[in-house]
């Protein structure tokens, strides 16, 4: 089966065409500024070139009509028509408590999305638009929706209920959701699959750290517990993303700057996380660790400041299970941030994870980093979020 894999944001759309039987990427692409000047449509088949071809895309209708177009192309297609497609898969970020599993998309279901929409203003919107964009291109074609958060709604009321008046929760559905429930979900599985064991059987912490980044507690194969929230912005401190903070500065850094609590948030969003820890130096892992290595004491706290916030999530992590038999590290800077792996490596050694200091600097691959024997396994495991897409999106066309 040839599915296409589909992340749509407000103003991009990411695809991958991806055969289900070889589970081989055919070709995979990114349009940008949707809807925006300078419109962009990057293409790359199996072993080519990425290709950029700036195109006016003024909606993502247009968008999709030139993926399909790139996809048919005689000189860098990988399919000769439309047809070839067989299914399509959908990342969908936020399913509040409506969807603890992928489904195939109906218009009931689109219609659940859109009730899910206030909780997710920036994403559900534009995941959408993507669903009906290839619905009125490929209206035949069947698709089905992959939530962020689903993989996360097997966690206890212990867990994702704040300490706020319990009307917010009735009221409001206001609780901790989590999200990169596809990464955690596939890594934790693929951590098992390696060591040759059942997930059932194991306690594993899943450090899913890219540009957002988030911890889960995986306890007998269900998540038990994860560090975003409500929001994407709970949890780690991420590339631009504060995670944890008290409520009250909200309010106070509102009232200092005169500005509101909107913009306070939007700070939060965009300009904090390592990027505002190192005064705006960089979001990106990479440079800080440069940066650092050159002797600059901004960057080398900003990522103390980022690893010892991981590190306590994990010991965090340990208790909720009370105990854990796996630590895996994925994404960008979890697979293949080494210094970023050894600071945080400095908080965990109690728990007996004994981390080979040669084997951590292996980048992104599956590697186990702990020496034979060590009591708490801990690894690399690259997440690969649009193959679960596509694999989810099999199980269910084929029922
Ligand atoms: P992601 O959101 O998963 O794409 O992760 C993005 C982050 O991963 C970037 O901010 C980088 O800091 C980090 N990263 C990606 N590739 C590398 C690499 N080769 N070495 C070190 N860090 C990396």
């Amino acid at each position: 089966m040839k599915v296409l894999v589909i992340n749509c944001g407000s103003s991009s759309l990411k695809y991958q065409l991806i055969d289900s039987e070889s589970e081989e990427v055919l070709a995979k692409g990114l349009c940008e500024r949707i809807g925006i000047d300078g419109s962009a449509i990057t293409h790359q088949p199996a072993g080519g070139e990425k290709i950029k071809t700036e195109v006016d895309m003024p909606n993502h209708t247009s968008a999709v009509q030139f993926v399909i177009e790139k996809l048919t192309d005689k000189e860098v297609g990988v399919i000769s028509s439309l047809e070839e497609i067989d299914a399509i898969g959908h990342r969908i970020v936020h399913g509040g408590e409506k969807f603890a599993g992928s489904v195939i998309i109906t218009d009931e279901v689109i219609k659940a999305i859109e009730e899910c929409n206030d909780l997710a203003p920036l994403h559900n919107p534009a995941n959408l638009i993507g669903i009906n964009s290839c619905k009125e291109i490929m209206p035949k074609v069947p698709m089905v929706g992959v939530f962020d958060t689903a993989f996360h709604q097997t966690m206890p009321k212990k867990a994702y209920l704040y300490g706020l008046p319990l009307s917010c929760y009735e009221k409001y559905k206001v609780r901790r959701y989590g999200f990169h429930g596809t990464s955690h979900d596939f890594v934790s599985k693929r951590a098992a699959e390696i060591l040759g064991k059942d997930r059932k059987d194991l306690k594993i912490i899943v450090c899913h750290l890219g540009n957002g980044a988030s911890v889960s507690a995986v306890k007998y194969g269900e998540s038990v517990d994860t560090s975003m929230g409500l929001t994407p912005l709970e949890g780690l401190i991420m590339g631009t993303r504060s995670g944890d903070l008290d409520p009250a500065i909200i309010t106070f850094l509102a009232e200092k700057e005169g500005i509101s609590a909107q913009e306070v948030i939007n700070i939060c969003n965009k300009q904090s996380g390592v990027l505002g820890l190192s005064d705006g130096l960089s979001s990106d892992f990479r440079d800080l660790a440069l940066a650092a290595a050159d002797g600059n004491e901004t960057a080398e706290t900003a990522l103390e400041t980022y690893a010892y916030r991981v590190g306590k999530y994990i010991g965090a992590y340990a208790a909720a299970m009370n105990g854990v038999d796996v630590i895996a590290f994925t994404a960008g800077a979890g697979e293949n941030n080494a210094e970023v792996r050894a600071l945080i490596g400095q908080y965990i050694g109690f728990l007996g994870t004994n981390i080979d200091p040669e084997k951590n600097k292996i980048r992104g691959e599956e590697v186990i980093l702990s020496d034979e024997g060590a009591k708490v396994v801990t690894m690399i495991v690259p997440t690969n979020e649009e193959l679960a897409i596509a694999r989810e999106t099999v199980r269910l066309v084929e029922g």
